[in-house]
C-alpha cells in the first residue's frame, strides 16, 4: 500500500493511508541507502507487518523544518500591525517557487487599514493576481479550507500576522492537537522542533515557525530571476537578459510601463545585490 508519512516519533513512523494510520517501522536497508525517510514522504509500506518499504521520489524537501512534498504554502501577510512587506512576501515567494511550492497570499488585518491604505492594499492585491497567485483574506475561511483539499500545506508567516488565528478559525482542535503533543515530548529533550502534517478538510496541513531557511543563498541568481514568475512574459533582446546592467531589456521597460509592479522589480534587485 502507499500512503504519506505524517508524523515521525523516534523510530515509529505513522503513515496516513485512505484515512486509516498505520504505525510503521522502517528496514534497516534504508540506513545503508543513505534514505531517511521524514515527514511528507510517500511511501509504499506493508501494512500487516508495519514496514516502511519504499520511499517514492519527492516533489521537494525542505531542511527547516525538514519536511518533504508540501504542494502548497500560505503566506499569511499582515496588512497592518506589523505593516505590509512587499519584501517579505517577494522573498517568501522566491523560495517557494524555488522548491516548487505554490504560494498562495492570505492578507490579514484589513480591517485595520485606513480607506487610502485599503486602496493601496488592493492594487498590490489585483496585481498578485493578475500573475496568478491566489490572494485571498483571512476572512474568507471556507475558500482556504476548499483550497486544502488533498494537498499538503505548509502555513507560514511572520510573527503577529496572525497565523494563529487563522488556524483557530479552520480548526480550533489544531492547536491543542500540537500543544499536547509538545507536552507528551518533554521541552528541552528535542533541540528540534516537532513536526507534524495534521489532517484537516481533506487535506493535510504542516504548522510551521516560518521557513528559517529564507535565505537567498543557495540559489543563483538566474534562480531568483526565474522566481519573478510575470518576468518569463517579457522576453528580452538578450536571450539570458538579467533585467539589470542590460540597456534594452523588455522587463524594464513593463517596469516603467507599470505592467510590472514596481516594488516586485526593486525587491528583485535587491535581492541579488544582497547575494553579492
Ligand atoms: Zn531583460
Amino acid at each position: 500500500m502507499e500512503g504519506q508519512i505524517i508524523k515521525i516519533l523516534s523510530n515509529l513512523y505513522t503513515v496516513s493511508c485512505d484515512g486509516k494510520l498505520y504505525e510503521c517501522r522502517a528496514r534497516g536497508k534504508f540506513r545503508n541507502d543513505k534514505i531517511t525517510p521524514t515527514v511528507g514522504d510517500y511511501v509504499r509500506f506493508n501494512e500487516k507487518e508495519n514496514y516502511i518499504l519504499e520511499v517514492l521520489p519527492r516533489k521537494n524537501t525542505l531542511d527547516r523544518p525538514l519536511v518533504s512534498n508540501i504542494d502548497q504554502a500560505i503566506i499569511v501577510t499582515s496588512c497592518k500591525q506589523p505593516d505590509f512587506s512587499s519584501n517579505l512576501l517577494d522573498k517568501l515567494i522566491v523560495v517557494l517557487e524555488y522548491n516548487n511550492i505554490d504560494p498562495i497570499i492570505c492578507l490579514t488585518k484589513l480591517d485595520l487599514l485606513s480607506k487610502d491604505e485599503l486602496e493601496e492594499i488592493n492594487e498590490i492585491r489585483k496585481y498578485y493576481s493578475y500573475i496568478g497567485y491566489t490572494v485571498l483574506d483571512n476572512t474568507e475561511i471556507d475558500k482556504i479550507k476548499d483550497k486544502l483539499f488533498s494537498k499538503t500545506t505548509a502555513l507560514t508567516g511572520q510573527t503577529g500576522a496572525g497565523k494563529s488565528s487563522l488556524i483557530n478559525k479552520l480548526d480550533p482542535n489544531f492547536n491543542l492537537a500540537t500543544g499536547e503533543i509538545s507536552k507528551a515530548l518533554g521541552r528541552g529533550k528535542h533541540t528540534t522542533r516537532h513536526v507534524e502534517l495534521i489532517e484537516m478538510f481533506g487535506g493535510k496541513v504542516l504548522d510551521t515557525p516560518g521557513f528559517s531557511s529564507i535565505d537567498l543563498k543557495e540559489m543563483t541568481d538566474c534562480d531568483i530571476r526565474d522566481s519573478f514568475i510575470e518576468f518569463s512574459e517579457y522576453p528580452c533582446p538578450f536571450r539570458n537578459c538579467m533585467h539589470i546592467n542590460e540597456k534594452e531589456c523588455s522587463v524594464k521597460e513593463a517596469v516603467e510601463k507599470k505592467e510590472i509592479l514596481e516594488s516586485r522589480y526593486e525587491n528583485y534587485k535587491k535581492f541579488i545585490e544582497t547575494r553579492r
